[in-house]
């Protein structure tokens, strides 16, 4: 029995390793500036980073003022002055692009999906960066569409990023359509508040210490074949490949 019709992707730390993309961008930069960078700034630049995209959930703070203002709280800091930020900036921008790795065979997964679910990118990261990175793994000509939340107007988890994706969507039952993302509070948030079904791809080590709760959970994605009802012919088709 097919449940859902139709998947809304995460990108970052869902479809794509953020973390190794980030890291390579991260000493990259550094050396540029003539520094070189060390774990601990790059742990610190990680938490300064996630706590300013979740005031851009909120509303709080837009994507262009998280983007200088995380590197310029990391450099004040560590005490580092005179850098460039926009330069700064553009190049990790640049750097992230050009990394993209796969999670869990990701790639392989979609491919293998299409033609039994469409499936949509969802992402609140930079239109050019993500784009790039997705058609670097490949992801681009597997996805039915990408929905940016630059686009949008307003990023997960707000209702209006989710309505802004079902104009885009033939799917009209939000019963049928399921969101799969690593983030609780804009993913499942998200997913909840637009009252379609939510599953959790929860990041090694983690535990759900929000209000959120997703309907389905998971630690490999390969599980979500048996969320969407698709098990068995995605099972048989692979075995004849
Ligand atoms: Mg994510």
């Amino acid at each position: 029995m097919v449940r859902f019709t139709t998947v809304l992707w995460d990108v970052d730390g869902t479809l794509l390793d953020f973390a190794f993309s980030q890291r390579v961008a991260f000493m990259k930069c550094f050396r540029s500036i003539g520094l070189t960078g060390t774990e601990e700034q790059l742990v610190r630049y990680s938490q300064i980073n996630d706590s300013m995209w979740k005031l851009h959930e909120k509303g709080e703070m837009t994507g262009d003022e998280l983007k200088l203002e995380r590197f310029r709280r990391l450099f004040a800091e560590y005490g580092i002055e005179g850098v460039d930020l926009n330069a700064f900036h553009q190049e990790f921008q640049e750097g992230l692009g050009n990394v993209a790795v796969p999670l869990d065979d990701s790639l392989e997964l979609c491919k293998s999906l299409r033609g039994m679910v469409r499936q949509y990118v969802v992402s609140n990261g930079d239109v050019a960066v993500q784009t790039h990175k997705l058609q670097l793994a490949g992801f681009l000509e597997v996805m039915d569409g990408l929905f940016f939340s630059q686009e949008a107007g307003a990023p997960k988890p707000a209702k209006a990023f989710f309505d802004y994706c079902f104009l885009g969507i033939p799917e009209k039952d939000p019963g049928k359509i399921l969101i799969v993302g690593d983030s609780l509070t804009s993913d499942i948030q998200g997913g909840i508040r637009a009252g379609i079904s939510t599953c959790w791809y929860r990041p090694e080590g983690t535990v759900n210490d929000s209000p959120y709760r997703p309907d389905y959970e998971i630690s490999d994605l390969h599980s979500v074949c048996d969320i969407l009802g698709v098990f068995d012919t995605w099972q048989n088709r692979r075995d004849k490949s």
